[in-house]
């Protein structure tokens, strides 16, 4: 769960000290056990930050990562980082660069294996055919002995998820993780996560800029701009009845595939703002067709629509739910 989580970079560079890149303002996202939620937005709009903080990586400037019911940045938690670092693991979006090319895939399957300690030396190698069996990589004997170079884009991420999965996690924080393969491999990748999903009950932060993807995956979906949270909800409600002019803009961008899921036409496009000096208010009031004088005055409150459905944007202020053209 993250809670009202802000990260805020210093930025280093000569003649612009004191400024800082607002990576992320205001989080709050809980993911239950077993559930996909899909971060959806533009890229430099905070996704990967926002799992870097979940996996430790950054540290919040405010607010709270809560695992399990333990603050993870909690000093007394240090103690718990090995295991930790166990339950909560990542996919990255580029395959090859996530793999050692010097090293065979043995040695690079074996390592999680050992420094988490997860079965005696002797049963390594027969755990390791296991879970590359498990990606469909077969017959698995075969690819422990070859370097990366010598897998195609598709296989490699096989075998990032076989040592993401190795060592049994609860949370896999998936950055992008089909985004540089060939379209014809994105969906078996895709399906794979959502079985390990209903087997192991593993819980995902999806992160993608597709809302195409995020809706084939995701149980909720979460929109992000310029490092806020827009919009939550359950993946078919954003789907089909996007609230947040935001999201319907990514809506009219992404591929329509059924009858009836009209293209939205939006009033200005643009680009999401630098997150050095972000606009003032609600950070979307310079492309939104919908703003009024006081959006760019005051950063709107999340706006709960029903149990499961939030939306930052003051047109939804007081349970008023206007239809946008
Ligand atoms: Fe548009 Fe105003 Fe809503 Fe922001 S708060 S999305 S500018 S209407």
């Amino acid at each position: 769960e993250l809670k009202n989580v802000s990260l805020h970079f210093p930025i280093r560079a000569i003649g612009r000290s004191g400024e800082k890149v607002r990576a992320m303002d205001d989080v709050n996202l809980t993911i239950n056990k077993g559930e996909i939620v899909a971060l959806v937005g533009e890229s430099g709009s905070g996704k990967t930050t926002t799992a870097r903080a979940v996996a430790r990586i950054y540290s919040p400037t405010g607010g709270k990562v809560i695992f399990q019911g333990e603050d993870i940045y909690a000093p007394e938690y240090k103690k718990k980082i090995d295991w930790y670092r166990k339950q909560v693991q990542m996919i990255f979006q580029d395959p090859f660069g996530a793999l050692n090319p010097t090293h065979k895939i043995r040695s690079i399957l074996s390592r999680p294996f050992i420094i988490h300690n997860i079965c005696p030396k002797s049963e390594i190698e027969e755990k390791m055919v296991e879970v590359l069996t498990e990606v469909g990589l077969e017959p698995a004997e075969q690819f422990l002995d070859k370097f990366p170079h010598e897998l195609s884009g598709g296989q490699l991420q096989r075998i990032n998820i076989a040592r993401a999965i190795s060592v049994e996690p609860v949370l896999l924080l998936a950055d992008e993780p089909t985004s540089m393969l060939d379209v014809s491999i994105r969906m078996t990748i895709m399906n794979m996560i959502k079985n390990f999903r209903d087997k192991d009950q593993i819980s995902y932060l999806y992160i993608t800029h597709n809302l195409a993807g995020a809706r084939y995956i995701a149980d909720r979906i979460a929109v992000m701009y310029a490092g806020m949270l827009v919009e939550i909800g359950p993946t078919d409600e954003v789907i089909q009845q996007a609230r947040h002019p935001y999201t319907k803009l990514l809506r009219s961008a992404a591929p329509q595939p059924e009858k009836g899921f009209r293209e939205e036409k939006m009033g200005s496009t643009g680009d999401i703002p630098s997150l050095i000096d972000p606009p003032s208010g609600c950070r979307f009031h310079p492309r939104c067709p919908y703003r009024k004088p006081e959006c760019s005055q005051t950063i709107p409150e999340m706006n709960q629509l029903n149990d499961s459905h939030q939306v930052r944007c003051i047109l939804y202020k007081d349970g008023n739910i206007p239809e946008l053209d």
